[in-house]
C-alpha cells in the first residue's frame, strides 16, 4: 500500500507528459483506408519509440497485410514487461486509429492540433482512444520510475482498424497470434466508460442493421392515384416496426438501457421537388438486441411486417441486412479481471464499480468470441467521434493510478 502511494504521487506530477504525448499522437493522423486515410503507421511508430525507452522485454509491430495502404500492412503494436515472471498477465489494449473529424466548421480549431483549456484537452483522438493508451503507459512509467518491481507480466497492445471492423487489428492478432492473449490473463480495453469510472462493461447486445427499400410508382403529385407513394409505405412501416418493442420486450438489468432497442435512423433523399410522388423510399433500422433473443427472430418479424404493409399498399418492400453481429457470451461476473479491477478502482477513488452490459460494438467482443474474458473500462465523459472531442487530464491521471494498482494487484496479498 505504501508503494502504491508513492507511485500515485508520482503519477500526479505527469500533467506535462499527458499534454506532450497527446499532442504528438494527435498530430500523427491515423485514419484507416475505409475512412480515406493511409493507416496508423506514423502514430504507431511514435508509440513504439516512446515504449522503447521503458525497456520492454518484447516490443514488436505485427503486420496485418492490407493492400489498400501505401505500406501494404496495418501495424499492431505489442509490448510486454516481466515476461519471465509467469502467471496471468495484465493486458491493456488501446487502438491507434481515429475517425475523421467530420464537418470542420463545427470544430473550434484544427482537429489535429491539440488545444489545452484548463484541464481539458481538445483534438481528434484525445479521448478515443489516446486517453486509454496514455493512462496505461503512465501507470507503467510511474511504477518503473519508482523502482518498484513488477511481479506479474504487464502487456500493452495498440491495435489498428478498431473504427472500421478490426479485421486488420485485434481480429488479426487473435487469428494469427494464438497464445498471445491467454484465458487466465486480465484484459482491459479502456475504450468506453462513465464519468465516475464505475462502469465495467462485460456484455454487449447483438447488433442488427437493416435497410428497407420501398418501391412504388413515381407520378405527378396532382394525380396521386396514377402512382404508388413509397413515402407513405415507409412511414407506415416505420410505425409498424415499433411493435418490435413489444415482441422483444424482456429486459435485462445488467444492460444500460435494459431493453432491446429498435431505432429507425437513416432516411435516404427521394425526389428533389415537392410536386412528384416518390416511387422509391429507403430507410434504415438500427437494432440492439439482448443476447436472450436471436437476431434471426428479429429479422423474421421485420420481414413479416414489411410483407404485410407491402401487400396492404401494393408496394414492393425489400429488406437488406447491412450488419449482423450476434453478441458473444458475456465475460463471467466472477472473472479475475473484474475482481482485480474493482479492487484497483476502490483503492484509487473509493468507489464501487459494477459490471454492466451496453448497446455494443466495442472491440472487446472479439476477445469474448475467442473465449477471453475481457472488460471495457475507463473514466470519461463520452465525447468520442464528436467535433471538439476532448478528455480531462485528471481522468487520465486517475485511470493511470487504477492501472498501476491493477498491474501491482495481488489477490493473495488481500
Ligand atoms: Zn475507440
Amino acid at each position: 500500500m505504501i508503494s502504491l502511494k508513492s507511485i500515485f504521487a508520482r503519477i500526479d506530477e505527469y500533467r506535462e507528459e499527458v499534454i506532450n504525448l497527446q499532442s504528438e499522437l494527435t498530430a500523427r493522423v491515423a485514419l484507416g483506408p475505409a475512412n480515406g486515410g493511409t493507416g496508423e503507421h506514423e502514430k504507431t511508430n511514435h508509440i513504439k519509440a516512446v515504449l522503447d525507452e521503458m525497456n520492454p522485454d518484447t516490443l514488436e509491430i505485427i503486420q496485418a497485410p492490407d493492400s489498400r495502404v501505401p505500406d501494404g500492412y496495418r501495424p499492431n503494436l505489442i509490448a510486454k514487461w516481466g515476461k519471465d515472471l509467469g502467471g496471468p498477465a495484465v493486458w491493456v489494449l488501446s487502438h491507434s486509429d481515429i475517425v475523421p473529424p467530420g464537418d470542420l466548421t463545427l470544430w473550434e480549431g484544427d482537429p489535429y492540433t491539440v488545444r489545452v483549456d484548463g484541464d481539458r484537452i481538445v483534438g481528434r483522438g484525445v479521448e478515443d482512444n489516446q486517453h486509454g493508451f496514455v493512462s496505461s503507459w503512465l501507470a507503467l512509467k510511474g511504477i518503473l520510475e519508482s523502482g518498484i518491481p513488477l511481479f506479474r507480466p504487464v502487456g500493452l497492445a495498440v491495435v489498428a482498424d478498431e473504427e472500421t471492423g478490426s479485421e486488420f487489428g485485434l481480429h488479426y492478432l487473435l487469428k494469427h497470434r494464438k497464445g498471445l492473449f491467454r484465458e487466465q490473463d486480465l484484459i482491459v480495453v479502456p475504450d468506453a466508460g462513465n464519468e465516475e469510472g464505475t462502469m465495467i462493461e462485460i456484455a454487449e447486445k447483438s447488433m442488427l442493421w437493416l435497410q428497407f427499400t420501398i418501391i412504388g410508382k413515381q407520378c405527378h403529385a396532382s394525380t396521386p392515384k396514377k402512382g404508388k407513394n413509397s413515402l407513405v409505405g415507409a412511414a407506415k412501416l416505420i410505425l409498424a416496426l415499433q411493435e418490435l418493442d413489444n415482441l422483444f420486450s424482456y429486459p435485462d438489468d445488467l444492460f444500460s438501457p435494459p431493453e432491446s432497442t429498435f431505432s429507425p435512423t437513416k432516411m435516404e433523399p427521394n425526389v428533389p421537388n415537392i410536386n412528384t410522388i416518390p416511387g422509391k423510399a429507403v430507410f434504415s433500422l438500427d437494432c440492439r438486441i439482448l443476447p436472450r433473443y436471436q437476431t434471426g427472430e428479429v429479422l423474421s418479424a421485420c420481414r413479416e411486417m414489411a410483407d404485410k404493409i407491402g401487400s396492404e399498399l401494393d408496394l414492393k418492400i425489400e429488406l437488406e441486412t447491412v450488419q449482423r453481429q450476434e453478441a458473444p457470451a458475456p465475460t463471467p461476473i466472477d472473472s479475475p479481471v473484474i475482481l482485480a479491477l474493482k479492487r484497483a478502482i476502490k483503492v484509487v477513488t473509493g468507489r464501487d464499480a459494477e459490471p454492466m452490459g451496453i448497446g455494443g460494438g466495442t472491440v472487446a467482443a472479439f476477445f469474448r468470441k475467442y473465449g477471453l474474458p475481457a472488460v471495457v473500462w475507463s473514466t470519461c465523459a463520452d465525447t468520442a467521434h464528436q467535433p471538439n472531442e476532448s478528455c480531462f487530464i485528471p481522468d487520465i491521471l486517475t485511470d493511470a493510478k487504477v492501472f498501476a494498482a491493477l498491474y501491482l494487484d495481488d489477490d493473495k496479498r488481500g
